[in-house]
Parts: C-alpha cells; structure tokens; sequence
C-alpha cells in the first residue's frame, strides 16, 4: 500500500507551496513505491517556522509536568502503533523487521523515559554566602529549536532530539531525510493525537539546502542539532557561525573494535560481525576497523569470515534475515567503490564484495557481507567512513600499537575491545579518542539514559545528546539572586 504523506505545520497537513511533490521506493525491491511526499522548500520552511515561533509562549509557560503528559500520552499511542510502523520503516529504509521493531520501541522508551523526567528537570538551589538570601537556577527554553535528522535511524533519532526539546518547553521545525521521512511524520501525527498544541511541532520533509538557508537567516531559529554526514555538518556549522547560535552536530565515525590475544575469539568475531553487518553496516556506529593482535590475526579472521558467509541476507520482512539492503544506489554503488579502492591500495578481499540478486532479491541494492585483510592504517578504507557491511582487518603487534591506530583516524565515536584482561579495558577506557566506550560488546547500540555524542570530526563536541545530558543543549540556565533578609 503506497501512503501519502503532506507536510505537518501549524497542525495541519498541508502541501508544498510549490506543489513539488516527491516519492520513496522500497530499496528491497525498487518496483515498490513506499509513499508520496510534498516537496517542501523555502516558503514551507518559513511558515513553520513562523507557527514555531507563535506556538512558543504558550507552549513554554506550561509546567515541565503538563508537557510530560503529552509525552507520556504519546508512548502510549506510540506503541499501540508499534508493529505497523515497523513494517514501514522497513519497508522504506530496508533495515530487518527485528531491527526495525526495537527502533520503534526504542522510541517508545525515550517518550515514556522524558515523560517520567518531567517531574524533575528543573534548576538548582545553591547555598548563598549570607543569610536571607536564596540562590537558585531556572532552566528555560531557547525557543524555535531547528531538527535536521538522517536516513538510518528514521524514529529513534527524531524522538531523541525532539522529546527532550519538548520537555524543555521549545517549539520545533524538524526535517528528516528525504530518503525515510514516514517515521517523523507519523511522529507528528502520535504528538497531535497525544493532545501537542498546534504549531510547537511542524514536521516539513523536503529540501535541505532550503531548510539550511533558513536557519542561516531566520533570527527566530535559535538552536540547530544536526545528525548525518560530516560534510553537511561542517557546511551548516560555517553558515551558522556569523548568528552565533547554539549547534549540536552528531556526525560520521570510522569506529574500531580492538581484539587482543587474550580475547575469547568466537566472542570477538560475533560481536565484530553483529556490529559490522547488522544494520547493513549502516549505523553511526558500525564497526568498519577491526585492530587485531597478530597472534590471533589469522584465527580471529577465519571466524569471522566463517560468520560473514552464513550471513542471511534478504527482504527485511523475510523471516531469518540477518541482513537488509543497501539504503539506496548511491550508498549500495559507494560501497562497491570503497571495495576497489582498497584492492587498488594492497588490501586484500578475503570474502564479499559481490551484488546478490537471486531470487527476492534480484530487484534490491543487496550485496555479501564483506571482510577485507591486509589492510594499513593509512589506506582509504581504514581512515574513511564506508557506511556499509564492509568490515577492514588490520593487524598489530601490540595493545599500544592498537590504540595508536585505533587513534590515528580523524572521527571518534564509538570504540569496542575485546578482552579478558580488566586492566587493559581500563586503559583502554583512559586512551581511546572516542565518545562511547565498549568493553566485550558490539560498537553498535546504546542505552537511551545514557550521554551519547563523538568527539573529533564526529561532533561538535559541545552538548550530548540522549538522557538528561540531552537537556542541557534544549534549555539555558538563568541564575536569580533573592535576598529577604531585610
Ligand atoms: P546527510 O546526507 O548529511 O543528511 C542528513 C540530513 O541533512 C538529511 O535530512 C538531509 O536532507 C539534510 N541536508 C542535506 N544537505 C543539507 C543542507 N545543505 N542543509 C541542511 N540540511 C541538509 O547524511 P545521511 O546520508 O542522511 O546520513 C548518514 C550519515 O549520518 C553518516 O555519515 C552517519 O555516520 C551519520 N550519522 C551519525 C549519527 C551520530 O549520532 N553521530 C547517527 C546516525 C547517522 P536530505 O535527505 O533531503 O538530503
């Protein structure tokens, strides 16, 4: 069934103001139009940001508790919905039903978790130094808060930016990927059933360039938090720069798993392949480095690629299917790429590197589950983010010289080890160059009270994103000085 979609401003759905229209294709089968969308471009931008912007005092003179209902509400409504949103998700971004049903209730948890925070985020009381005084902080809102989300997370990572933004009190303009934005606009459609105001959530899909030259021009947009690629990022950072507001960006990484001698090899190859394939090998925090001791090089090696060829790969609605489609055909054809070049360079490819396109999958951007050997810490694929199932093995001689090239690349987001030695898990801790730390557990995969953010080209570095860490980036703290001592 194709669904259609307008965009969701001031509490209606309304279309385009062009009239451009566009569509999304199932990356399982092509032939499969998912859902229409309206195009939105600059006018749209405008006139949702101009609702934000009318919506605001009302929204932010509730109490934290009143907006926390509506969350709670939503998690409700959320999840009654969970099984048929998950369908979709797949249905359009390719990713296996099983992962799309914890994405789903993986939002469903970030509603339920700020709705329960709601009774109390607020500011602190201080002792002053004299009697009769009190010295206390609000936490307030920043108003107009703008939203730019990726492809590969389509509901979790709207619901993490937009439910603490809510529970701070700002009214929001998201925009999610053209390539999947259903998820964002059913998010709009749950938030208005929960009983939202008009206008404190518009959901445009469309134009990124038109929504970055709004924020760029619009005094009334306060804040941006951006997750996706490093290049649109930094591209926004430096068009923000002269308005001086306040910016999250969440971006791409090139995330290592580390496996010393001493690990448990099967351990190593499982968690290496969950974090490397699954998803498509489409997560932020994928494993794409595997820096391994050379003691165990060869062994830990002939496991892995002993996983990467019983890797099921198929439809995501297929049952048993470990591994979906490539998003798209610049992201499948960008994989294959990645591929050559690394040959070009002397890497060696050990198992993959091939479309597959037999039977359901004749018509899908599918392709094995890849392990490529012999790679040098300074070949392309071991310095550049692939975003794709394609897993580079280095070896090396020593737990220094694994850090040392775990550190050599210019990202750092996530980063695995796999060992039994504590000591070195907590040196490894101490001299990683990463924002996410795991120790014997998949890169991949994070708990939503948890912070959550990179460092280096991955981030900006400022603010977290996830748990109560969230809501410092969407509200500002104000210090009040009362004396009644007179
Ligand atoms: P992308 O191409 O950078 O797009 C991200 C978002 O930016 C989309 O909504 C896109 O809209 C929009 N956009 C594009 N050009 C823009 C512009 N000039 N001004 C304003 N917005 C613009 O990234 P992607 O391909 O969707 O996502 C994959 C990337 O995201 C990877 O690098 C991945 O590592 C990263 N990621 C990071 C995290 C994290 O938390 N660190 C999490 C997930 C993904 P259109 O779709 O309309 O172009």
């Amino acid at each position: 069934m194709i669904q259609n979609y307008e965009n969701f401003i001031a509490g209606q759905w309304v279309s385009a103001v062009s009239g451009k229209t566009f569509s999304t294709v199932n990356p399982a089968d092509i032939r499969e139009i998912v859902a229409h969308y309206s195009q939105g471009g600059s006018a749209d931008f405008a006139a949702a940001t101009a609702a934000a912007s009318n919506a605001f005092p009302k929204w932010a003179a509730l109490t934290p508790v009143a907006r926390g209902r509506v969350l709670s509400k939503a998690a409700q409504i959320l999840e009654s919905r969970k099984a048929e949103l998950a369908i979709l998700l797949t249905r359009e971004e390719g990713k296996t039903l099983a992962e799309a049903t914890g994405e789903v209730g993986r939002a469903v948890d970030i509603f339920r978790f700020y709705g329960g925070l709601s009774y109390v985020v607020g500011g602190q009381t201080l002792p002053h130094d004299l009697p009769g005084n009190l010295l206390m902080t609000r936490r307030e809102p920043l108003g107009v808060v703008a939203l730019i989300t990726p492809w590969n997370f389509p509901i979790a990572i709207p619901a993490w930016k937009l439910v603490p933004a809510l529970l701070c009190g700002n009214t929001l303009v998201l925009k999610p990927a053209s390539q999947a934005p259903a998820m964002a606009l059913e998010l709009a459609r749950v938030l208005a059933e929960a009983g939202l105001p008009a206008g404190v959530l518009n959901v445009v899909a469309g134009e990124g360039r038109a929504f970055g030259a709004e924020i760029a021009s619009n005094p009334a947009i306060q804040a941006l938090s951006f997750t996706g690629s490093h290049t649109v990022g930094s591209g926004l950072y430096q068009s923000l720069a002269p308005r001086m507001i306040r910016v999250q960006l969440e971006m791409g990484s090139k995330n290592p798993t580390l496996v010393l001698a001493d690990a448990d090899l099967d351990l190593a190859a499982r968690l290496v392949a969950t974090a490397g394939f699954g998803l498509t090998g489409q997560a932020c925090t994928a494993t794409s480095r595997v820096i391994v001791e050379r003691a165990v090089l060869e062994n830990f090696t002939e496991k892995l690629v002993g996983l990467a060829k019983n890797w099921k790969v198929g439809s995501g609605l297929s049952a048993g299917v470990q591994m979906g489609p490539a998003v798209n055909a610049d992201e499948f054809e960008g994989n294959f790429q990645a591929i050559r070049q690394a040959q070009l360079e002397g890497a060696r490819l050990i198992w993959g590197g091939e479309r597959l396109s037999e039977g359901e999958m004749a018509h899908g951007y599918f392709m094995q589950p890849t392990v490529l050997g012999e790679v040098t810490p300074f070949m392309t694929i071991a310095q550049e983010e692939v975003f794709g199932p394609v897993v580079a093995v280095l070896g090396v001689d020593s737990f220094d010289e694994a850090i040392s090239v775990a550190n050599g690349v210019p990202y750092g987001l996530s980063a695995s080890l796999v060992t039994r030695d504590f000591k070195k898990a907590l040196q490894y801790a101490e001299r990683i160059e990463c924002g996410v730390v795991k120790v014997n557990q998949i890169s991949t995969g994070l708990a939503l009270q948890a912070p959550f953010g990179g460092v280096k080209n991955s981030s900006t570095d400022t603010f977290r994103e996830q748990g109560t860490a969230a809501l410092d980036f969407y509200s500002r703290s104000k210090t009040v000085y009362l004396d009644y001592s007179a």
